[in-house]
């Protein structure tokens, strides 16, 4: 029991569906609380490949600060200090930020997440598929329909990703289709520098190269699902790692199969992330930035949101309509300026009379430069 405002209440029963980045932050945080029982579930077991660039910008290494897990994953990191990037004209940047990314393999990143959670006192349930999210006669959530049985919840937060099956977001997704594969071998500009290609055929998106850890390097693009060369995908990457990466690949020793998986970006925070008994967080919350594809530190930061919003909340009624609104306006206020800029940079780079009237404007090294803020650079050289 906890005590609220001297009425006695007891300690709620929070179900987190998806352990990725933002469900393992929810939990941790709820957990070292220790004011809720925290059940973590999700459909895989760990550690798990997970299908992403893996690269961490310094706004995700600020939040991974702040949930004091820094420092544990320093041992496992790859220092990218740049970038080059090059533009759909053929014109080529490089960026040195003051800070610089990590690139973390989703595989031990999340790993090492959930691990901190069960530390902290969450149960872990995997290989359990969440089917439905259990609603009562008033419509309000009260638990989860898993592959292994039912589970009862005070509060159920949805961290499932995309595309999430519980969204009850009206308004039209926006989806980003994707396709990458990994090699050891790769020839990079530098070893650690990263690579981005703005193509015009992926239509204000990119490809990609970023070196992890151990000699590895993953490739990939981005394109907006209704780009004309969306459907197809996979003679599109080929086409692009022959024209760009050709020479980098030469040598190179392939990993494993090509993967994809959708991602859903947004310029808006809906009411729909918060009801009384459900919280939404992660990209399971549309919470990825456009332009950028940018979505590990919100996903992160989401999750420490939902859970310092929810911490404390009686069980008995459930989230209040403050809390849900504190929940939504910290959300927005962290993030909305991101994903403008980032709606921003792919309209610049979808189109090319928008990018001409820039280049007439601004230095193009110097909007680069300034580019880099949206990945929470404070200054790039
Ligand atoms: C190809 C690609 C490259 C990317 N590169 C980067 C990058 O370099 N940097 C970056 O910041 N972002 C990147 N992103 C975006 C980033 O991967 C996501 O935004 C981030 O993973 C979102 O975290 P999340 O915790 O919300 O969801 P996820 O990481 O997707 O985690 C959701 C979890 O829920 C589980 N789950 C799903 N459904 C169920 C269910 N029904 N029952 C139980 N469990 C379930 C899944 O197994 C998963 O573990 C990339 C995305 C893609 C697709």
């Amino acid at each position: 029991m906890v005590t609220v405002n001297t009425v006695e209440v007891r300690r709620a029963k929070i179900v987190v569906v998806g352990a990725g980045p933002a469900g393992g932050a929810c939990s941790l945080v709820l957990a070292r609380s220790r004011r809720a029982e925290v059940v973590l579930v999700d459909k895989s077991r760990y550690p798990r490949v997970k299908v992403c660039g893996s690269g961490l910008s310094p706004h995700a290494l600020r939040v991974l600060e702040q949930l004091e897990l820094r420092g544990m994953l320093a041992p496992e990191h790859l220092h990218m200090a740049g970038i080059t990037a090059r533009g759909p004209s053929g014109r080529q940047v490089h960026l040195r930020g003051a800070k610089g990314a990590w690139v973390v393999p989703r595989v031990v990143l999340d790993h090492a997440i959930v691990r901190a959670a069960r530390t902290a006192g969450a149960e872990l349930r995997e290989g359990t598929k969440v089917t439905a999210l259990l609603r009562d006669g008033a419509g309000q959530a009260c638990g989860v329909g898993t592959s292994q049985g039912e589970i009862e919840a005070d509060l159920v937060i949805c961290a499932n990703g995309s595309p999430s099956r519980f969204e009850v977001d009206p308004t039209p997704r926006r989806g980003i289709r994707t396709i990458m594969g990994w090699w050891r071998g790769v020839r990079l500009p530098a070893p650690d520098e990263g690579v981005m290609i703005w193509d015009a055929r992926l239509e204000g998106y990119y490809a990609w190269a970023f070196p992890e850890p151990r000699g590895v390097v993953n490739i990939g693009l981005t394109i907006p699902d209704d780009g004309a060369h969306a459907k197809r995908l996979r003679v599109l990457f080929r086409e692009l790692l022959d024209e760009y990466f050709g020479a980098a690949l030469t040598h190179a020793e392939p990993i494993g199969k090509w993967m994809g998986h959708p991602a859903t970006v947004t310029t808006r925070v809906g009411r729909a992330i918060a009801e009384p008994r459900a919280v939404w967080c992660g990209e399971a919350a549309r919470l990825v930035c456009p332009g950028t594809v940018e979505g590990i530190g919100f996903a992160l930061q989401s999750g420490m949101l939902a859970a310092q919003h929810v911490l404390g909340f009686d069980p008995r009624t459930g989230l209040s309509a403050i809390r849900r609104a504190r929940y939504r306006s910290s959300v927005a206020r962290h993030m909305l300026p991101r994903f403008w800029a980032g709606e921003a940079l792919h309209r610049l780079m979808r189109s090319g009379r928008a990018r001409t009237l820039a280049a007439g404007v601004f230095d193009p090294q110097w909007l680069s430069e300034h580019a880099a803020w949206l990945v929470g650079e404070s200054r790039a050289r």
